[in-house]
């Protein structure tokens, strides 16, 4: 007999991971009644595999959750331990924040957030069933008998669905070591009419810091001025701890390669698609076999503790030969092991069975976020959990779907690529997936996003009004640049000594600031002219000054994005009806018939970035439809 509490929610959220932590306060904040449920309410957002927060393209994801006014940036801020741009000898697109995490603090601080949400309650269980009723989701089943009403339910279910762990040829249950997995869901969704599929993902050994030599390594510490994911003003570092650096050597692989018959992965026990850009060093060594050493970081878990995680060397051979190949690497002769690497196979549900605002195309109301939709990584599970929040609690207000395009933001990037391609393998935010990487900026997250999520009520008016004060300065500051002058007296002393070529007449600052050598932060602080000039501005902050700097530098390649991007978005502004019957159309080829039935995109645009849908196919759907 079920017992049925009487509250009815707007949103119940399944999980308290990454995705579910931000899913449950975006709804919350902006109004909703949420229900959290979890299978372990005093481990939010747990770090399952490194105790690390952004990196490349991932951090881009976190300044844009924290600009949209969700708090995977600010979670990490208070919790990091080292801060470190990545990419700067490269061009802006590709700078970078990471930072190394505290993995308790960073859990911890999680739950004093979600407990302050007025509007948000918890409860400790597995969900096992959804409740439908006319093909719409009205609630949840859990294994404890309980049953909870909502208007919307959101599933961030992570690794754990069938989750099954493997070491060596062990084999055991588990969402991740030492946690129950989640059965019976996957089939009641299966029920439901949307597929599963199998993925795998592993996570290398822990050691313990007494037991290494870390003078036989290369330290690693954080940037000299350490920054920060928030656009709010969280505190910066003022001490870090550092990563060390140690390699593999052909002795070492020689030792993997004695497990490899006892390896889960290469005697075909393992089903589930790993990720290709993550691959365990059994992996490395067999598809890069001429490489004789790989790269290991060896990270701290915290501030106070003696764990390190062993970046690089993520592993399923069997415990012993993780052991005693590590202890050939230089630092680890005499190392002592927290537990082994593992690898986890579970189950997800292929993401091109969803719309645009993350909601199932069978079930009304149901929404999926982070992993169990074919994605790894933290970063990419939180903007997921985020965008579905919001959008569910959307969708109870009748109002439209709050959808990033591609050029507005990575997290745009990532939801159309997971419906418009879906993916057979976990998949994982890189620059390259983005077409617009200089318009989709780490440093200006702010100005694309911020203002669009307080229009649907998610970023509060105090984000809205610093926003839009800093960006007022940084115009003002452009337009400085663009205006004044400079004399060949008051500026040749500074190129002098920088060994640049220096000039014969009259030249606008903005000009000279175009050179790649020179930085405004530089000019300010040496050129006496240009610094009186800035006095009428008032207090430029050292951001403010970059910001300008950046637009300045590299305008010309921002307004050409810009063009493209204003052009191709025309595509995605021409709607194709939903139930539309493309193998009536017989000039289509056979290809594009069958993707476009499978996928059935809701613009041309979309259709456009099919693959196998070709430009002819894309003028053959035009005329059809007249446009
Ligand atoms: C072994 C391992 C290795 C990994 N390696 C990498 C890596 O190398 N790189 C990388 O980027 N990422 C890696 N990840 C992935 C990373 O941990 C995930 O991408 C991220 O945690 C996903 O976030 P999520 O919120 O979707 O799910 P999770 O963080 O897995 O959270 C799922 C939550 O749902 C809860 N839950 C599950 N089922 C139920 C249920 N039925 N009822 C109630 N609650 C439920 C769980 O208790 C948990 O709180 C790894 C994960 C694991 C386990």
């Amino acid at each position: 007999m079920r017992a049925r509490l009487k509250d009815k929610f707007d949103v119940i959220v399944v999980g308290g991971g990454h995705a579910g932590c931000e899913a449950a306060a975006a709804s919350a904040n902006m109004g909703a009644k949420v229900l959290m449920i979890s299978m372990n309410l005093t481990n939010f957002a747990q770090m399952s595999c490194n105790p690390s927060i952004g990196g490349i393209a991932k951090g881009q994801i976190v300044r844009e959750i924290d600009a949209l006014g969700g708090y995977t940036g600010i979670v990490a801020d208070k919790t990091m331990i080292q801060f470190r741009m990545l990419n700067l000898s490269k061009g802006p697109a590709m700078w970078s924040p990471r930072s190394q995490n505290d993995r308790v603090l960073y859990s911890v601080e999680w739950r004093n957030i979600l407990e302050s949400l007025e509007n948000l309650e918890f409860w400790q269980d597995t969900v096992t069933e959804i409740i439908v009723k006319k093909q719409k989701a009205v609630g949840v089943k859990t294994y404890m008998g309980m049953e909870f009403y909502s208007k919307t339910v959101i599933l961030a279910n992570g690794t754990f669905l069938n989750g099954l762990i493997h070491i060596g040829t062990k084999q055991f249950a588990g969402g991740r070591i030492g946690e129950r997995n989640s059965t019976n869901l996957t089939s009641n969704i299966n029920k439901l009419g949307i597929s599963s599929s199998r993925m795998k993902t592993g996570t290398p050994l822990r050691a313990d810091g007494r037991s290494l030599d870390f003078s036989l390594m290369t330290e690693q510490a954080g940037d000299v001025n350490p920054g920060n994911f928030s656009f709010l003003s969280t505190k910066k570092l003022k001490k870090q701890r550092s990563c060390y650096l140690t390699y593999t050597s052909a002795e070492v692989h020689d030792i993997l390669k004695q497990g490899f018959e006892r390896s889960p992965l290469f005697t075909g026990r393992i089903k589930g698609r790993g990720p290709r850009y993550c691959p365990s060093i059994e992996d490395k060594i067999e598809r890069f076999a001429s490489k004789d050493k790989h790269q290991l970081f060896i990270e701290p878990e915290g501030w106070n503790t003696i764990e390190y995680y062993v970046n690089g060397f993520s592993s399923s051979l069997p415990e012993d030969i993780q052991f005693k190949a590590l202890r050939k690497v230089a630092g680890f002769k005499n190392a002592k092991f927290f537990r082994p690497g593992y690898a986890i196979e579970y189950d997800y549900f292929p993401p091109s069975q969803l719309n645009f605002n993350l909601e199932t195309r069978q079930i009304e109301n149901l929404f999926l976020a982070g992993q169990i939709n074919g994605t790894t990584g933290y970063e990419e599970a939180a903007a997921q959990g985020l965008m579905a929040g919001i959008n569910a609690f959307l969708k109870v207000q009748e109002k439209p779907a709050f959808v990033l395009k591609r050029s507005e933001a990575y997290i745009g990037v990532l939801i159309d690529d997971l419906i418009t391609k879906g993916t057979e393998e976990p998949y994982r935010m890189f620059t390259s997936r983005a077409e617009y990487r200089i318009l989709l900026r780490q440093d200006n997250a702010d100005f694309r996003l911020t203002v669009k999520s307080h229009e649907i009520g998610l970023a509060g008016p105090a984000r809205k009004k610093k926003v839009l004060a800093k960006y007022r300065k940084i115009n003002s500051v452009e337009a400085l640049l663009k205006k004044e002058s400079v004399t060949p007296e008051e500026i040749n002393p500074f190129l002098k000594v920088r060994e640049l070529s220096m000039i014969q007449q009259k030249i606008k600052i903005e000009t000279i600031l175009q050179r790649p050598q020179v930085r405004l932060i530089d000019l300010y602080n040496n050129v006496e002219k240009i610094r009186d000039n800035f006095m009428a501005l008032g207090k430029i902050s050292t951001d403010e000054m970059e910001e300008a700097e950046l637009i300045v530098k590299y305008r010309s390649y921002i307004n050409k994005e810009k063009e493209v991007a204003d052009k191709l978005g025309k595509f995605d502004e021409y709607q194709i009806p939903p139930l539309m019957n493309y193998n009536a159309i017989l000039s289509l080829s056979n290809e594009a018939r069958e993707k476009l039935s499978k996928i059935r995109p809701e613009t041309i645009g979309q259709a456009l970035r099919i693959s196998g849908v070709s430009p002819s196919d894309i003028s053959v759907l035009i005329v059809f439809l007249g446009k």
